[in-house]
């Protein structure tokens, strides 16, 4: 049962509705070849240029199974936390369309190589929701069909035929746009991690039919849509969010939900029929002849799952256990790359909260403002790791560890801390010289030396005028001590 729908429901003029949602993903295998015979899957080729007999379907060719995208779909499973089915099937799917020249897809139907496991969505407001998962079964994707290429012919580039997908279908246990565009989000992550799917949305690696309908809330499901290729996370969040409420509508118009096929339109964000459920193909599904029933050696399993990376969920307990706070290490173990990058700078000695805060106060946001990844970005985590050294031993303060920043980002040479001794950057806490200039200052400003004794907040000028005149270098801990003494005031505040 779903407990945290109350405050995800829709209000309709008759009252509230709450939407469901489940999800098909289809993710590419990361895999060099593709998943019946040896031509390459690279993205970008000239068209035509990777397409083996067996691809194009010429009489006589015989699928070879690729073991090593069989293994992927394995460890997918693994890291899913899905049954593995140790014999599985694969199937015929009957259709005529101009780019599958075979007038099938091999695909898996009944007896699917991995079945029912589940994954958490972590949201924005710390709550936890558990999805399942149906199945995931591995497929050919088919060829593509280019309208645009001249004014009379549809052109057909047959690279992609025969590229293994894993399908990964969801429960409908979604029940917002947010946890829908959540769990691509953490699936992506999660084939990141396994290596299984670069995740790469643009290229078309990943992409999700998202299925929606809407009902009472705790009530029986209601008719659903099917919305085909939507391939980001805001798409899905929009696609959701508009069909929710053209359904809504529908029922509240008096109308019922039609089951069919749509489309969205990212430029628009609304959705429009494709097809009906009527129109909808019969596939005519039958075990493909050519192919043996896949049997899988469980000791090979095993193997496979001991090999199993860490995954984000136990990266984050890991980070938790180091001291960050849950929403930290959320957002650092959400990107691959942003969990490696942190981790070698604990390997570089960086103290893990300092580490975290640095990284997602501070670095991720310079990187995002200049369009730039953690893989384009100026600074190596080495660098990082030395301001964090630095600051944390209190030899810079957080305003001159950010001056440092800008000069490696800028310039990218010399180490921070080399930066810091060459251009006399280091904090001073030497009493003698706070001192100094807190005498300075107060002996410059009598008017509000009188009024601070009145209103003991006023302090806070104090410690930002003898930080400007030390270049911000003066460790402001003792700054506001020595002014405390000096103005005669209490020691907290
Ligand atoms: P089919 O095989 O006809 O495509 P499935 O039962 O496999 O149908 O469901 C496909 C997807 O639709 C799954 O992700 C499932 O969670 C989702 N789904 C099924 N029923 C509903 C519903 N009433 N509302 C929203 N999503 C649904
Ligand atoms: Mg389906």
């Amino acid at each position: 049962m779903n407990t945290h729908v109350a405050n995800k429901l829709i209000d309709g003029s008759t009252g509230a509705w709450e939407v469901v949602i489940g999800l098909e993903v289809h993710a590419q295998v990361a895999s060099r070849a593709k998943l019946f015979s040896g031509a390459s899957t690279e993205f970008g080729g000239l068209p035509n240029a990777q397409v083996s007999f067996v691809d194009a379907a010429f009489p006589g060719m015989l699928p070879v199974i690729n073991r090593f995208c069989v293994e992927q779909a394995v460890k997918t499973g693994l890291g899913l936390n899905a049954k593995l089915n140790l014999t599985s099937v694969f199937d015929r799917k009957n259709y005529f369309y101009p780019d599958l020249p075979a007038g099938y897809q091999i695909s898996q139907y009944k007896q699917p190589v991995v079945g029912e496991g589940g994954i958490d969505l972590d949201l924005a407001d710390g709550e936890v929701v558990h999805v399942g998962i149906e199945r995931l079964h591995l497929e050919q994707d088919a060829g593509k069909s280019l309208h645009d290429q001249s004014p009379d012919y549809t052109y057909v580039d047959l690279n992609r035929a025969g590229v293994a997908l894993m399908e990964i279908v969801s429960r409908p246990d979604m029940r917002s746009s947010a946890e829908a565009a959540a769990f691509l989000g953490k699936l992506r992550a999660i084939l990141r991690y396994l290596g299984t799917c670069d995740g790469n949305m643009e290229e078309g690696s990943m992409r999700a039919d998202v299925n929606v309908s809407v009902r009472r809330p705790g009530g029986p499901l209601g008719t659903r849509c099917e919305i085909k290729n939507v391939n980001s996370m805001r798409f899905v969040a929009q696609a959701v969010e508009y069909e929710a409420r053209r359904q809504i509508d529908v029922i509240e118009n008096g109308g019922a939900v039609q089951q069919e096929t749509r489309l969205f339109d990212s430029r628009t964000g609304h959705t429009r029929p494709m097809r009906s459920k009527e129109d909808s193909p019969d596939y005519r599904y039958f075990p493909d002849p050519d192919l043996l029933p896949l049997v899988l050696d469980r000791a090979w399993v095993d193997e496979i799952a001991r090999g199993l990376p860490e995954l984000p969920d136990q990266k984050k307990a890991r980070y938790v256990a180091l001291g960050l706070s849950l929403y930290d290490a959320s957002v650092l173990v959400a990107e691959r790359e942003a969990a490696e990058y942190f981790e070698s700078m604990l390997a570089h000695g960086a103290e893990p909260k300092a580490a975290a805060n640095w990284l997602n106060n501070e670095y991720f946001g310079r990187l995002n403002k200049a369009g730039l990844t953690i893989a384009t970005g100026p600074v190596s985590a080495a660098a990082n790791a030395e301001i964090v050294g630095m600051m944390s031993a209190n030899v810079i303060s957080g305003k001159i560890a950010k001056d440092v920043l800008e000069v490696e980002w800028v310039e990218r040479t010399g180490s921070p801390k080399t930066i810091v001794e060459s251009r006399g950057l280091k904090q001073v806490s030497d009493d003698r010289a706070i001192e100094a200039a807190v005498d300075a200052v107060i002996a410059a400003n009598p008017t509000r030396v009188a009024e601070v004794k009145s209103k003991p907040k006023a302090a806070a000028w104090f410690v930002g005028q003898v930080m400007k005149s030390t270049g911000g270098k003066a460790n402001p801990q003792k700054v506001n001590a020595v002014l405390r003494r000096r103005l005669g005031l209490s020691d907290e505040g």
